[in-house]
């Protein structure tokens, strides 16, 4: 790309005045807009600069070099920093010391690589002695520093799972050689033998000298944090997070604060609210004499923010202070990191926070009641998604009484990321990733996680680890991802060689033992305990739980309510039974959008009937079996009319290929032999007959009803009789009856021709009618591109994106599974096409047909049945596409509400 001269790629911060602001995330990537934008505000920040994310694409456009103008634009910056510090970056007597870190446009926490202490060398350390009167600070900066440096920027790392940080060797095997057990208590002299030794070890297997000069060692760290947008755990956070690797990432340069220097001195990590529960007040931590890296890398475990007010008041209020200054500002829960420098405050970062599910809707739904946001902005902020972890599940309390009243409650931690989780133990994130992939539930238990595990992390149910904070790695991504996470349990000792994890006086876990563990109270249990629903599912679906007394409940009753009233798409359901639709109204389904009648054909003996009816040598035959199941089939219609309360229901009549309900055991093939007066082989001749080689596209759907029209009357008869019985009750009805797999406008005809009939014979039987509909899936491409046609006869149609994604992309829908997810995984396909609809291709079908068969019949009814009907971005595009609704299974109906409140909002914008 061609750059024109003069292009700005370095934006400088500090005193009063950024030269970027907030709204420039794109180019100074997050960190660098906030930091910018902080001081915008007033807030005090050490100065620094931005290299924009566009020098980052340059970079990698241009085999890893910098534009030209670069050099300059760093000097002369560096210059500003340097006049508003009062301090030199090299200088012999006063050096400034700079962080140099990462920024992309959207947050990619510990992903990519940060030095501190950038500086220093054998001349500036001496200076900082001076300065600060304290030889091991000064040293152990320097320390740090060669370490870190000599990690990222030249390549000193463990080389595999099992090898140990070369680093962390040498440093242990000083304190052991001096006696010494922790950290703090080296000294001055030990802190300077290491930097010595670790420059040793470095030139030794890296085959790089140390760089003393400041410039050299910017430079280095520069390209070092560009370089690692490229690393593997980079690369797999943004596939896991849909961010595009053209973006590119920032470099932050910016003076150095030292939490370090001493008592008066300190760090810290703060959210404006809890990120877990989403309650309203300041939730963080922090730990005097200290770094940034370790409040958040979970080597000490820091004190809680409210402990500030009575260790320093003064500190506190100024910091409660910048909190509700920033809330009142970005209108967001923000998450920030401040440091104390011999008790000056300053604020290193802001950013918006990440938070739970669970949290997110709770600080939306609390700021528009604080009147900090609209209702529409509360609707745009929360990912439909996150409404799971409304809906989650929570142990069985009986279950979990007596697991912890018979003494396996192993320990408790941090309550880092709510919900409940059960599963079995693995140690390695690569174990976890195993397993889960066979199957199984698994809980990664960790001393600390690092973004290398973020894979594993994925992979499991929960993650349960024995250093770090809430704002540790474990407990920041956890939340992020939705996981259950229990962070910083200290009692816990992990072996890894041996595989096992065991508490002082409690029996040892092993791995691929199971686990409990609770994210609400940091409680972990040995063994398995059984779930239970969310509270808003225990209020409106098993009404264990009073609306009252559920502050959850308030919260997703109120987004709802705002939900529904911007919302133009109407949500309903796919239900088979009555308590499936229960559940789907109590939900806010509006209807019933498919009823797959075949589902009820196994409950109790009806199978026999079917099968029966299948065997049968002719129409009399079939006739007889069919007679068997009609009044099952109408017991269950009317039970699901009954429910739903006049809510339309749409019912399909018989969709699958016969031989789905053959029997295959030798002994189910006896029951039908010995039911029918035929012999054995001639029921296993007959279902060797019915066998296809391509069943999805054999004889299914409406060809069925061709083939056999008795077995379209029996169904038709019953959703009729059904819907008359229920009528005659005095609760309405509104039947639509829906055939399925129709290609062409004929097969409709001939279908239509016997509802119609078999409606008036029903009708006139019961002295009484019923308003009743009757209509079509467009499941086929040929469908979709005569609708126009099919309009002629169809009074509403249903996509069926299932059968039409199967069918516009020739995969077939039982096959697919082994090889689609190696499509994604290449991206080849954005996504699975048959999780959220392929919008480019089968997504036209789609338009097609609506607009064809709306030209014909601008009354005909469109929605939408397949499972695409529940997920936000298919629910989107149903909703600009202009279907009259959406049908999912009942759990997702709030997430396709709220999905469909979002697609009207961005509609108007
Ligand atoms: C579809 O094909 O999208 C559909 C809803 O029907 P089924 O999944 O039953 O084939
Ligand atoms: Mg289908």
């Amino acid at each position: 790309m061609a750059k024109k001269k003069n292009t700005k790629y370095v934006y400088f911060f500090g005193g009063k005045k950024a030269d970027g602001k907030a709204e420039m995330k794109n180019l100074l990537g997050g960190k660098g807009a906030n930091l910018a934008e902080m001081v915008n505000i007033g807030l005090p920040v050490p100065a620094g600069f931005t290299i924009t994310t566009e020098v980052c694409t340059y970079y990698y456009d241009n085999k890893k070099k910098y534009p030209k103008e670069l050099e300059k634009q760093v000097e002369a910056s560096l210059k500003k920093i340097e006049k508003e510090m009062g301090a030199k970056f090299g200088d012999k007597k006063n050096p400034l010391l700079l962080s140099v870190r990462s920024g992309a446009r959207a947050s990619m926490p510990g992903m990519m690589d940060t030095i501190l202490n950038l500086g220093l060398n054998d001349d500036t350390v001496e200076a900082l002695i001076k300065q600060t009167n304290n030889p091991r600070f000064a040293y152990d900066s320097y320390r740090r520093f060669v370490q870190m440096y000599g990690d990222v920027v030249l390549g000193l790392q463990p080389e595999d799972k099992h090898d140990l940080d070369p680093f962390e060797v040498i440093l242990d095997a000083k304190k052991e050689a001096n006696g010494i057990k922790n950290d703090t208590d080296l000294t001055a002299d030990h802190l300077k033998e290491l930097v010595e030794e670790f420059k040793i070890e470095i030139k030794k297997r890296t085959g790089h000298d140390f760089p003393t000069d400041p410039k050299k060692q910017l430079w280095g760290a520069v390209g070092a944090v560009f370089s690692s947008w490229m690393n593997e755990r980079a690369i797999v956070y943004r596939k896991l997070n849909d961010i595009p690797a053209e973006w590119g990432t920032a470099v932050n340069v910016q003076s150095m604060v030292f939490g370090n220097m001493g008592e008066d001195s300190g760090t810290g990590v703060a959210f404006t609210r809890d990120p877990a529960s989403g309650k309203n007040i300041f939730y963080g931590e922090y730990l005097f004499n200290a770094q940034g890296e370790d409040v958040v890398a979970g080597v000490r475990t820091p004190h809680e923010i409210s402990e500030l007010r009575k260790e320093s008041p003064k500190l506190y209020k100024e910091l409660d202070k910048i909190r509700l200054k920033l809330e009142k500002h970005y209108h967001d829960m923000m998450d920030v990191e401040f440091t104390i420098q011999q008790g000056k405050l300053w604020m290193l970062q802001a950013r918006v926070g990440k938070r739970t599910g669970f949290a997110a809707i709770q600080i939306a739904v609390d700021m528009v009641r604080e009147k900090l946001i609209s209702k529409e902005e509360a609707l745009l902020r929360i990912d439909p998604e996150q409404l799971n972890q409304l809906l989650r599940p929570i142990f069985d309390t009986e279950q979990k009484t007596k697991a912890i009243a018979s003494g396996k409650l192993l320990a408790k931690g941090l309550n880092a990321g709510p919900g409940a989780a059960t599963g079995k133990v693995a140690f390695s994130a690569h174990d976890a990733e195993i397993m889960a992939s066979k199957g199984d539930k698994v809980i990664l238990v960790r001393v600390e996680t690092s973004p290398e595990d973020i894979k594993g992390m994925n992979a499991s149910e929960g993650i349960l680890t024995a250093k770090g904070g809430m704002t540790s790695h474990a407990a920041l991504v956890a939340r992020q991802m939705g996981k259950v996470c229990v962070a910083g349990c200290g009692s816990l000792e992990i072996d890894y060689k041996k595989g096992t994890m065991k508490v002082e006086g409690k029996p040892t876990i092993k791995e691929g033992e199971y686990i409990s563990i609770d994210g609400s109270t940091g409680e972990v249990i040995a063994g398995e305990i059984q779930t239970k629903p969310s509270e808003v599912v225990q209020v409106l679906i098993t009404k264990e739980l009073a609306p009252t007394k559920s502050k959850v409940y308030k919260t997703y009753k109120d987004l709802m309510s705002w939900a529904d009233k911007t919302r133009k798409l109407k949500v309903r359901t796919n239900a088979d039974e009555p308590s499936q639709s229960t559940n789907a109204i109590a939900f806010g389904a509006e209807g019933i959008g498919l009823t797959r009648t075949e589902h009820m054909f196994f409950e109790g003996d009806r199978i026999i009937a079917v099968r029966e009816m299948i065997l049968a040598n002719d129409a009399e035959g079939r006739k007889a079996a069919l007679a068997k199941l009609l009044p099952h089939q109408r017991k269950d219609f009317e039970g699901i009319f009954e429910v739903m309360k006049g809510r339309p229901v749409t019912i399909r009549t018989l969709d699958p290929p016969l031989h789905e309900f053959l029997p295959h055991e030798t002994k189910d093939i006896k029951v039908m032999a010995e039911t029918m007066g035929i012999s054995v082989k001639n029921v296993k001749d007959k279902i060797a007959n019915l066998s296809e080689f391509n069943p999805m596209l054999g004889f299914r759907g409406c060809r069925l009803g061709t083939a056999f029209p008795e077995i379209t009357e029996m169904q038709v008869r019953a959703i009729l009789e059904a819907a008359v019985n229920i009528a005659k009750k005095g609760i309405k009805v509104k039947p639509e009856i829906m055939i399925p797999l129709v290609s062409h406008v004929n097969e409709l005809k001939v279908q239509e021709a016997i509802v119609r009939r078999v409606a008036k014979e029903v009708f006139k039987e019961k002295g009484k009618k019923v308003n009743y509909l009757v209509g079509t899936m467009i499941e086929l491409p040929r469908a979709a591109l005569t609708a126009d046609e099919i309009a002629e006869v169809a009074e509403f149609f249903s996509f069926g994106t299932n059968d039409l994604t199967q069918t516009s992309f020739g995969l077939s829908r039982d096959d697919a599974g082994k090889f689609l997810p190696m499509y994604v995984e290449k991206e080849i396909l954005p996504r699975d096409p048959f999780e959220s609809i392929d919008q480019n291709g089968v997504g036209q079908l789609v338009e097609i047909g609506t607009k064809k068969g709306r030209k014909v019949n601008p009354k005909l009814k469109v929605g939408i049945c397949g499972e695409h009907g529940g997920e936000p971005e298919s629910v989107e595009f149903c909703h600009r596409t202009e279907l009259d609704y959406v049908s999912c299974s009942p759990y997702r109906v709030p997430i396709a509400r709220l999905a469909a409140a979002r697609a009207a909002l961005r509609d108007k914008k």
